[in-house]
């Protein structure tokens, strides 16, 4: 079996806020192998951007509060900060949310792409660097020529093929997608994908993309984790998370997606989440879970194999009664 290239164990992560500590992430375990792809799926809140924001230690104010992440066998916890510079971007990439945040409005691509080849001791001549450049923006439909424009020049679209494109500029083991589509319209959005996609096949790069379209991930990726209250309450084959949820959060989210089975019928998942100030007794999703029994309310189940085994777990007293 591969080695993992990414492999994350009981990560916990805490904000700091003046109510007293926020329980962002709790105990998170997932891997993702080379040429993997890996959906992290909840609703805002959930923990799912914190999660791989932690990795990339890029969290304004939260720290990592106990468990381990490494990285090609390497522990990114316990690394220098200058270390973890080294790898940011060369072993692990992010491609972010916003484009248009994360690209700096008064630099033309040229300079940002050339940045990142600086930092990282990539040195080139000034035709070879042009040349570069223009081949990494090919790779992502993009002409050489937008190497020359400031990122207001380019549509939303392109923004996130450039940062598509940083992300796969210096070859990294792992490609952390953080909502890379959530502010792009539909035709646009299945193209990005599209293009992400297809650059991490052709670099065998794993793949984590965080999300709440459950209908992307069941096209996109090989394997789900569900987050809520910053807990993975089921992963697994994403396949089989969509064919026989073992959880009833999963199943009301696959039950979310419109359907043309049940025309006029829109199944929304009342209540809200839970705060995270508070440590939460029993199970976190308790008091909206139409199946909760007493023992819910005070006993906190853990994640454990679902009947069909295949690396299927749920955190759900009652996984086998959950219909599919
Ligand atoms: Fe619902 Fe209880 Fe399962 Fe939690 S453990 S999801 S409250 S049935």
């Amino acid at each position: 079996m591969t080695a993992p290239v990414l492999q994350v164990a009981g990560l916990s992560v805490e904000y700091g806020t003046r109510a007293g500590p926020a329980f962002a992430v709790t105990d998170v375990s997932f891997a993702v192998a080379p040429g993997r792809r890996l959906g992290l799926v909840g609703e805002s809140g959930s923990g799912k951007s914190t999660t791989v924001l932690a990795l990339m230690r890029l969290l304004r104010q939260g720290r990592i509060a106990a468990g381990s992440a490494r990285l090609e066998g390497r522990e990114l916890t316990a690394l220098p900060d200058a270390a973890f510079r080294a790898i940011r971007f060369a072993r692990m990439a992010l491609v972010p949310q916003g484009a248009m945040s994360s690209l700096n409005p008064v630099l033309r691509i040229a300079e940002q792409i050339g940045d990142l080849y600086e930092d990282h001791g990539v040195r080139h001549g000034r035709a070879e660097r042009r040349a570069a450049i223009g081949s990494l923006l090919g790779r992502v439909g993009l002409g050489a020529e937008v190497q020359d424009r400031f990122p207001h020049q380019l549509s939303g679209g392109m923004k996130q093929r450039v940062c598509i494109a940083m992300a796969i500029a210096l070859g990294p083991a792992l490609i952390l997608a953080d909502e890379p589509t959530s502010a792009l319209d539909v035709m646009v959005q299945k193209q990005v994908m599209a293009t992400l996609g297809r650059v991490q096949a052709d670099t065998g790069a794993g793949l984590v993309l965080i999300g709440h379209d459950m209908a992307l991930m069941a096209h996109f990726v090989d394997d789900l984790g569900v987050m809520y209250a910053g807990r993975i309450v089921e992963k697994g084959p994403v396949r089989r998370l969509f064919a026989a949820p073992r959880h009833p959060y999963t199943r009301m989210l696959v039950d979310s997606l419109p359907s043309f089975r049940l025309r006029g019928v829109f199944r929304g998942i009342p209540g809200v989440a839970p705060t995270l100030l508070a440590r939460i007794e029993g199970c976190p999703f308790h008091p909206r879970c139409p199946m909760a029994l007493a023992r819910c309310r005070t006993e906190a189940p853990v994640l454990r194999p679902a009947l069909d085994e295949g690396g299927h777990v749920a955190a759900c007293h009652r996984a086998e009664e959950v219909a599919a």
